[in-house]
């Protein structure tokens, strides 16, 4: 689960760590008095959307000679202009793809004026399952660009979760990111604080991009990314709190609400599967055959009808998809209620694309006789093998 940037700098001030003040705002008319309550002279306005990349980042139908959707404004009658400006417009950025992203919430805050842009990230790593670090002195970029040219200027160290954060963590950052005297101290306490809010709060990353030096010889954090782990939020309600629906895949928050393990892709073929494993191996096997899937779907073990008949509602309502493969082994999950969802997701929203459906296991005759005698137009699959050669065949010819 992500958050946006004004949400992360809040959580960060409350465990002790430097950012600046700030306000976000949702209307324009609001922006003003906002601003008006910071120091200045310099403002900052950022759009606040779940993409990074939005200083460079360009608004659909811009104006002549604007900016992107990090601005820095010497007044507060110019704050209020570049928040009037931005609020409701679509930002497009290197990570939100070409449709872009609207923004409906810019974050005003007091401007730093920067010495040096430095990167400081922290995430688990899933090859060796600890808290990792990444740092480098080339902040304020694409680390993806700074990987990609000089890999070297990247550092990357982990914590052995045995004996936990230490100072020298802390100045081992310090050492990486070029720092001396008092910044050294600062950047200690810093690495402390922000593990601890990693830990207590089950965070899954946390990007700093730009951490900066200020001309006073400060460090201060001007960008924020965080992701939690989904799966821990029932235990922070404080952090499930943050969860900005308008910023998630319609299908995939349609699909959270009905506790479907959905993941929307780019490809053709929509899969409905039980089991993460056979959801896997459906998708890699749909590749083999030369097509692409268009969604990972796992709806559970001991899905119900109506579970089913969701998952099938969103599957149809990508209009990437261009069939439907339905691949079901019942063990728990039982044939006959899977036969039952999709014929009432298909009464419910028509069945306009080719659709096989391959059953197997706990009432495998039931399920397909309900199929056979529903007067649908469905492809029966054997296998795996010959359920997927025959869907990549009714889709690509
Ligand atoms: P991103 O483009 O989405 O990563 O947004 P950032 O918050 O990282 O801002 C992009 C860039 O704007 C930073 O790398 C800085 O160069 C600049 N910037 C952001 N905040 C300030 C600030 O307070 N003062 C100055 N001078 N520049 C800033
Ligand atoms: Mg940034």
């Amino acid at each position: 689960m992500n958050i946006h940037e004004y949400q992360a700098k809040a959580l960060l001030r409350s465990y002790g760590i430097p950012v600046s003040d700030g306000r976000p705002v949702t209307r324009a008319e609001d922006a003003k008095t906002a601003a008006g309550e910071l120091d200045g002279p310099l403002w900052v306005v950022k759009a606040q959307i779940h993409a990074g990349g939005r200083g460079k980042g360009k608004f659909k139908e811009p104006e002549a000679g604007e900016k992107g959707g990090v601005r820095l404004a010497r007044s507060v009658e110019e704050a209020a202009e570049f928040a009037k400006q931005m609020l409701g417009r679509t930002l497009v950025t290197v990570q939100t793809g070409p449709a872009g992203k609207q923004v409906n919430r810019i974050y005003i805050e007091n401007g730093s004026d920067i010495a040096r842009e430095l990167y400081l990230a922290m995430l688990i790593d899933r090859a060796t399952s600890r808290i990792s670090f990444v740092v480098s002195t080339e902040g304020g970029m694409s680390i993806e660009d700074v990987a990609h040219d000089t890999p070297e200027k990247i550092i990357n160290f982990e914590v052995d979760p045995a004996t936990g954060l230490s100072d020298f963590h802390g100045r081992r950052v310090a050492f990486a990111l070029g720092l001396e005297g008092a910044q050294v101290k600062q950047c200690v306490a810093i690495v402390k604080n922000m593990y601890r809010l990693f830990i207590e709060k089950d965070v899954e990353m946390m990007e700093i991009n730009p951490l900066v030096v200020m001309t006073d010889g400060n460090l201060k954090l001007l960008d924020a990314k965080f992701s939690f782990d989904g799966n821990a939020m029932y235990r922070h309600p404080d952090i499930a709190a943050l969860r900005d629906e308008t910023e998630e895949d319609p299908k995939e928050l349609a699909a959270s609400k009905f506790d479907l393990n959905y993941i929307a892709l780019d490809g053709e073929i929509g899969c409905m599967v039980n089991g993460a494993g056979l959801a896997m191996a459906t998708m890699d096997i749909i590749k083999l055959y030369g097509a692409e899937p268009a969604n990972f779907l796992d709806v559970g073990g001991g899905a119900t009808k109506e579970k089913v008949t969701e998952a099938f509602k969103i599957i149809t309502s990508d209009p990437n998809v261009k069939g439907i493969l339905v691949n079901i082994f019942g063990g728990i999950m039982r044939c006959d209620v899977i036969a039952e969802g999709v014929l009432a997701a298909v009464k419910e929203v028509g069945l306009k694309v080719p659709l096989v459906v391959r059953l197997e296991g706990t009432n495998v005759e039931l399920g397909k006789d309900i199929i056979r005698n529903s007067g649908l137009n469905v492809i029966a699959g054997d296998n795996l093998s010959d359920a997927a050669q025959k869907i990549v065949k009714a889709v690509k010819g």
